[in-house]
């Protein structure tokens, strides 16, 4: 492959980063040959609405589609479903299907995401026993959820909690078991952890933290789980959701630099100049706490995709917004902007099951964190644009708009 604008571009993967790509390429101009091919049988469709609205059976799981027929005629995309990309040779600049096509390429993009992590405990593998990435997975969930219960869920993260609230909605009896000694504890800071662990009980969800599992026991399907502690819990429906691992085996193949996922560079470049990788699967500069990190958030992918598409054409990628992502969990809209763990004091609003905390770094606000104060969220991501050094105590009183003050003290008097 050599390094003249690309005539040919390959996107392998059918998810959210991939479909900004493809937007932001035709966007850009690019009027070259592009290709999206992605394993799954659908087109690609948007994970969030998987684990709240598809398990409630509010929104169909079809209707979480991101790229209909109009669209994909719209930008002239030759989309390939159903088939996997099982080699990529940087050399000849030529993409392997596992249908045996074989397709030129000047770039390529990797968003290939990732897989759930799967639980390595005996009984497993029972009928009964599922993770959550896909749609189809998301299908199966619900029958179980509405068969009705009872549900344990293994993992107190986002997706884990997000079950959890869903099938307790629905009426089953829940109990969420998590290994660390509090819920969420990768993402938020322990206050809020604490908080959201408190409205799950409070909704009748059964926490049981600091716990793993030694066995999943059944017959023709799951019965019960077994915690490290000798408990037994009854289970019709194990949800694991243990986190995901990058899908960066076609990488690794090629010969191209992997860390945990497939390590980037700020434009999504790896360490061949002629590939690129975004989204879950891409390992990429972390502005503020030096190194790399992996994001497996939807504003990242979409950021990430929109960059590499950039890139591929020679393009500065646009300016990243303020990192920003959300989880419903039932009654608990959690939102988080920025970067709370970088602020040295904290200012709160609210009380227990709706406020949002604050994070000040010398005067600046540099992260926040919502629970079901999403006016106060949009602000706060309007305070750390700006950057302006405000008077903590102004936080503090409730009658502040934020969103008027960031307005206000912008340099640019901007929105
Ligand atoms: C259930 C669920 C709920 C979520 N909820 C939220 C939320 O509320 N808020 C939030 O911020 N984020 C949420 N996320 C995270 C967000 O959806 C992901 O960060 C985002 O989807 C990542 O997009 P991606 O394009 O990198 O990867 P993916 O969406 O994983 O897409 C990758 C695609 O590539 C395909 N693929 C892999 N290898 C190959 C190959 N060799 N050849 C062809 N195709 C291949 C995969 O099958 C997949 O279709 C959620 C995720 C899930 C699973």
């Amino acid at each position: 492959m050599d390094l003249t604008p690309p005539s040919s571009i390959g996107l392998v993967g059918g998810g959210l980063a991939a479909f900004w790509a493809a937007q932001t390429l035709r966007a850009q101009g690019y009027d070259g040959r592009l290709l999206l091919v992605t394993d799954e049988p659908h087109a690609p469709y948007d994970r969030p609405p998987l684990s709240k609205e598809v398990l409630l059976g509010t929104r169909e799981s079809a209707r979480t589609e991101l790229l209909g027929p109009e669209l994909v005629a719209e930008l002239d995309l030759e989309l390939v479903l159903g088939d996997r990309v099982t080699d990529l040779d940087v050399d000849s600049g030529r993409l392997t299907l596992e249908s045996g096509i074989r397709v030129p390429v000047d770039r390529v993009l990797l968003a290939t995401g990732g897989r759930a992590r799967a639980l390595r405990v005996p009984g497993a593998d029972l009928p009964g026993v599922t993770v959550l990435r896909t749609r189809e997975d998301a299908e199966r969930l619900r029958t179980l959820l509405v068969a009705g219960g009872p549900v344990v869920v293994l993992g107190g993260g986002f997706i884990g909690l997000e079950v959890a609230a869903a099938a307790r909605a629905l009426g089953c009896e829940v109990t969420v078991v998590e290994a660390a000694d509090r819920l969420l504890a990768r993402a938020v800071p322990a206050t809020a952890g604490e908080q959201v662990a408190r409205a799950h009980r409070a909704s009748g969800i059964r926490v049981e933290l600091g716990l793993g599992v030694a066995t999943i026991a059944g017959d023709d399907r799951v019965r019960e789980v077994v915690l490290t502690d000798g408990r037994r819990i009854a289970a019709s429906c194990v949800v694991v959701g243990i986190g995901m691992t990058p899908a960066d085996e076609l990488a690794r193949a090629a010969g191209l630099e992997v860390g945990d996922g497939v390590l980037t560079d700020a434009g999504q470049t790896t360490s061949n100049p002629h590939v690129l990788a975004a989204g879950d699967v891409a390992c990429s500069p972390d502005p503020w706490h030096g190194g790399r990190v992996r994001v497996e958030q939807w504003q990242s992918a979409q950021v990430q995709g929109v960059a590499a598409a950039h890139t591929m054409l020679g393009l500065a990628p646009p300016a990243p917004p303020v990192a920003w992502f959300w989880s419903d969990q039932g009654e608990v809209r959690l939102q988080v902007a920025g970067v709370p763990a970088r602020g040295r004091d904290v200012v709160r609003r609210g009380g227990d099951g709706d406020s949002c905390t604050l994070h000040l770094d010398a005067g600046r606000v540099v992260g926040a964190v919502s629970l079901n104060r999403p006016r106060d969220l949009r602000g706060a991501m309007l305070l750390i644009e700006s950057g302006a050094v405000v008077d903590p105590a102004l936080f503090a009183d409730e009658s502040v708009d934020l969103r008027r003050t960031a307005r206000a003290t912008s340099p640019s008097g901007r929105r």
